[in-house]
């Protein structure tokens, strides 16, 4: 006979079926209780119901194995021979608890139910066995309650209703003339009670359950029916945990925190989750149960504080534990317990989670305490490469927030997108913005706009944030935003804005230019009014140079993890820039290089030169007025090889389409500008009106842009590249080392490649005769487009890089227009369709695999070839690792990402 598949695992005793590496099959909670069991720790006896019990239960029906009952018969038998009573008993009855536990902890998303096995029986011999009646009272009125709620479903649905149960509890005390439920004598827990069971029979129809097993199996199915509940799918939705995985069930003997005095109930953390410091902390109550202590009906008290002095032996044993733990499990350990008669009982351990900060600081700390390696500091689990960010952001006071919500102030919610926190007054235009800041360079301003566009930058530049109402992750607003570092808020489609009006019309409130308000880029908070900030201390070290590194800890800690985040990892990291200071930004966070540089954003400086060179409809025109450009991109381009100081400088060839530069849009919002145009070219108003026209294009993405504008234009690309060795020839004269690497963008043939290749040469090659010196560079390729990385092996036989452009390589690889998705990705998100936001993180399958053939293809071609990424993406964690696995040379991210890339790029080199 084929032996039967095991379901259920004990523990107990100083001995568990499983252990901490269980946790997939035994979730988070059981593989610890099992593991904490096996080190010796007091841990009340229980059992586990695997996480195979919950597939099996969604699979059939919600119905469960049919070993399962024999096999949970069994180990209720082992737990009563361990605690020595009996379940059911009515003279010496054992209590359990029924407690979920899935493989991640998803804190409050699912449900628990304490002292089952209670009825008016097993109550009584509770209570002369403690001579404590009052304790066995409590503790019933309090199972009657949880087990209504949890698994005869009466706990309210919506959110603003008040629990059933509790409305009984408070006019009970009310009538009691007591405040908590603590001081509610034997008679009145008795009516509590009485009036519960009545309103059970009359919300189920049915009498509230007394038999024993039937509790125990009535809140086991809860607990399994609870992995379905709209609260735990949302979670898993917002935390990418998949809904296969399902929960374990524990079922664990009861250990009390309510019979009195000198017992309680608590949860603490064995080093502060906030900002990291050492020393055990927490809160308990004491003489109670559960989940009194987050419940907040009691205000508990702080175990680093009192439980000291209230019950010192307890204490002991507790801070005893949280170190065993520590060195145990080599991290910070949030743990739940119980003391029972001064004995303290082991309820749960698990990692603990916490900010950036702490992160960075316990994991630093962990390593120069020599309980970990300077390797498993840098693991991903303990600092995910993201939260270093919060190290490098200013934040809001979290006690100033936790106010201002206090105070109804909380205005709306979008996107976070560009992280820290910004206070300013409202502006709706960045033409105010400047003519704000040029009254007052300290003004503080928050850019509010439906949307941005290029022409915004200048607004965005001087505001301390930027919020929008439409645009998602990937929006103009937001990937400037991230490479300006600045805090950004989009999509937040709650503000209603009327420029005309000049109002922002949100949550019941109208707010006008000047009006300050505070938004929150790590949560996508925006809030009325000022919410005071605290600055960040690495880039007052790094960047502003206000504080020296020997003044702030914060910063040593930094430093200390990027030189070992340096000397684990294999990619390079470069950054994305167009300007000196951007570079500047970059380098004080590391960068090695800039992997893009956008030359049409250096075109917006100089929108008057560039738009007579569109409207001009000769070469000899086109010319003349490109000439008036090339001394301005000069200059632009020295001054990055300057700050640059040899290291690579990819500069991108001019990409967007002309009309985002001169549109019909453009000549309605200056009424001006045609006659302007018209009278400095010498031509009618109606020829500017024709040109423009012209330009107009019905999908400009895929219109007449890229490489596709340097190929009809060959004028254009010629200028550019003029400019770039000039100014290489230039900076290198100074003194210093110059590598500019010139990248074509939007190829898809060679043929194309070649074209624009032939130009930039021949450039270079006059640029040096002209100026007597040499100069080392390279001519390359942006992948963003399906057929290049098909036909990789080709252009890869003449370009000397490829810089995977992920933005459109996604674009066009998935059809979906990111300036379009905002209409429908929300909605793929929420129903499951697709996971993550393929503008964020890279769609491995599809995208991802075009990248994979684009190396192997083009290495086929030429085997040194060297590759990076240049998309958005490229700050992203995850995108990092994939790009680190198919083997890039190096990702190139915004400024304020450069540190977040470093750290990634250690983690994945760690990975196995
Ligand atoms: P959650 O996952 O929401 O934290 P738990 O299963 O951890 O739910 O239960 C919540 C609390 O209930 C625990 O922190 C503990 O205080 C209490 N509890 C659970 N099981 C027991 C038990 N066997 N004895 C005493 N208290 C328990
Ligand atoms: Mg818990
Ligand atoms: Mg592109």
């Amino acid at each position: 006979m084929a032996k039967e598949h095991k379901y259920v695992y004990t523990f107990g005793a100083g001995k568990a079926e499983g252990d901490a590496s269980m946790r997939n099959l035994l979730g988070g909670k059981g593989a610890n209780l099992a593991e904490m069991c096996n080190i010796g720790l007091p841990v009340p006896a229980g059992f586990t119901l695997s996480t195979d019990v919950c597939t099996y239960y969604y699979a059939n029906d919600r119905t469960y194995p049919k070993e399962l009952k024999k096999q949970v018969d069994a180990a209720l038998e082992h737990v009563e021979k361990i605690m020595g009573a009996e379940f059911g008993s009515p003279k010496n009855p054992l209590l359990v608890s029924c407690r979920s536990g899935a493989r991640e902890s998803m804190p409050g998303m699912m449900d628990t139910v304490l002292n089952i096995g209670l009825n008016e029986k097993t109550l009584e011999a509770l209570a002369s066995q403690s001579q404590n009646e009052r304790f066995a009272w409590d503790s019933y009125r309090r199972f009657v309650q949880m087990y209504g709620d949890v698994v005869l479903d009466m706990k309210p649905k919506d959110k603003r209703d008040a629990d059933p149960f509790e409305k009984i509890l408070e006019e009970v005390k009310h009538k009691a003339k007591v405040q908590y439920d603590s001081e509610l004598s034997v008679d009145q827990l008795k009516d509590v009670v009485v009036q519960f069971k009545k309103m059970v029979k009359e919300h189920t129809g049915k009498d509230f359950p007394t038999e024993p097993m039937e509790q125990v199996w009535g809140a086991i199915g809860a607990v399994f029916g609870s992995w379905m509940n709209d609260r735990a799918v949302v979670y898993r939705r917002q935390y990418n945990i998949p809904h296969e995985w399902g929960t374990a069930t524990n079922v664990q003997a009861m250990v009390f925190g309510n019979l009195g005095n000198d017992c309680a109930t608590g949860v603490g953390l064995t080093r502060d989750g906030a900002l990291g410091l050492p020393g055990f902390n927490g809160d308990y109550l004491v003489n109670a149960q559960g989940e009194d202590v987050v419940a907040g009906i009691r205000t508990p008290k702080r175990i680093e504080i009192e439980l000291p002095k209230e019950m010192p032996e307890a204490f002991k044993q507790l801070d005893n534990i949280g170190k065993t733990l520590e060195r145990h499990y080599k991290d910070v350990q949030d743990i739940e317990f119980t003391i029972q008669r001064g004995k303290v009982w082991m309820l749960q351990t698990r990692n603990a989670k916490r900010t950036g900060f702490a992160a960075v600081r316990i994991a630093v700390d962990l390593v120069n305490e020599g309980m970990i390696t300077e390797q498993e500091a840098l693991q991903k689990r303990r600092i995910p490469a993201d939260d270093l960010n919060q190290l490098l952001q200013p934040i809001f006071d979290p006690k100033a927030k936790k106010a201002s919500q206090a105070q109804g102030k909380l205005l709306a919610k979008g996107i976070a997108a560009g992280p820290g926190a910004a206070t300013g007054q409202i502006c709706f235009h960045a033409s105010d913005a400047e003519a704000l800041h040029e009254k007052d360079p300290k003004v503080d301003l928050i850019l509010v706009r439906r949307e941005t566009s290029p022409e915004d930058l200048r607004g965005m530049r001087i505001a301390k944030g930027i919020l929008t109402a439409f645009g998602g992750a990937s929006s103009h607003a937001a990937l400037v935003s991230r490479q300006m570092g600045k805090v950004c808020i989009v999509g937040c489609g709650t503000l209603d804005i009327d420029y005309h009006k000049e109002t922002l019309v949100v949550s019941g409130k109208t707010l006008k230019p000047g009006d300050w308000i505070s938004i929150d880029g790590f949560s996508g908070e925006v809030y009325e009014g000022k919410v005071p900030t605290k600055p960040s201390e690495v880039v007052e070290v790094l960047l502003t140079k206000t504080k020296k590194p020997e003044e702030s800890e914060t910063f040593q800690r930094y430093a200390q993890l990027m030189t070992w985040v340096d000397k684990h990892r294999k990619l390079r990291v470069r950054t994305n820039a167009d300007q000196p200071d951007q570079a500047a930004t970059a380098l004080s966070f590391g960068a090695e290089g800039i992997g893009l540089c956008r030359t049409e954003h250096m075109f917006f400086e100089h929108l008057d030169e560039i738009r007579e060179m569109i409207v001009a409809d000769t070469r000899e025109s086109r010319e003349k007025a490109l000439a008036k450009l090339l001394p301005f991109q000069r200059d632009d381009f020295a001054g990055l090889f300057r700050e640059m100081k040899g290291r690579p400088v990819t500069i991108r060839l001019l990409d967007p389409p002309l009309h985002e530069f001169l549109s019909e849009h453009h000549l309605q919002e200056q009424p001006d500008l045609a006659q302007k145009l018209a009278k400095s070219l010498g031509v009618s108003k109606e020829t500017i009106a024709r040109r423009v026209e012209e330009l107009k294009e019905m999908n400009p993405m895929l219109g007449h842009r890229g490489c596709r504008l340097g190929i009809v234009y060959p004028e254009i690309t010629a200028m550019q590249a003029r400019a770039i060795f000039e100014a290489a020839c230039l900076v290198k004269k100074e003194g210093v080392e110059v590598h500019p690497e010139v990248m074509i963008p939007l190829a898809g043939f060679l043929s194309e490649y070649k074209n624009q290749e032939a130009i930039v040469r021949a450039q270079a090659d006059a640029v040096f005769k002209e100026k007597g010196t040499r100069i080392d560079y390279l001519v390359g390729t942006m992948i963003e487009v399906p057929r290049a990385a098909i036909v990789a092996d080709q252009i890869a036989q003449a370009a000397e890089f490829f810089s995977f452009g992920t933005n459109d390589l996604t674009q066009t690889t998935l059809g979906m227009s990111r300036d379009d998705y905002g209409g429908f990705i929300g909605y793929y998100q929420e129903h499951d369709i697709i996971g993550s936001d393929p503008f964020q993180t890279i769609d491995k399958d599809g995208v991802g695999a075009l990248m994979k053939i684009g190396v192997e293809r083009g290495r086929k071609s030429r085997e040194n070839l060297k590759i990076g990424i240049c998309g958005e993406h490229g700050g992203d964690p995850a995108t990092v690792y994939f790009c680190h696995e198919i083997g890039l040379d190096y990702v190139s991210c915004s400024p304020f990402r450069v540190a977040i890339a470093r750290l990634a790029a250690a983690q994945a080199a760690l990975a196995k």
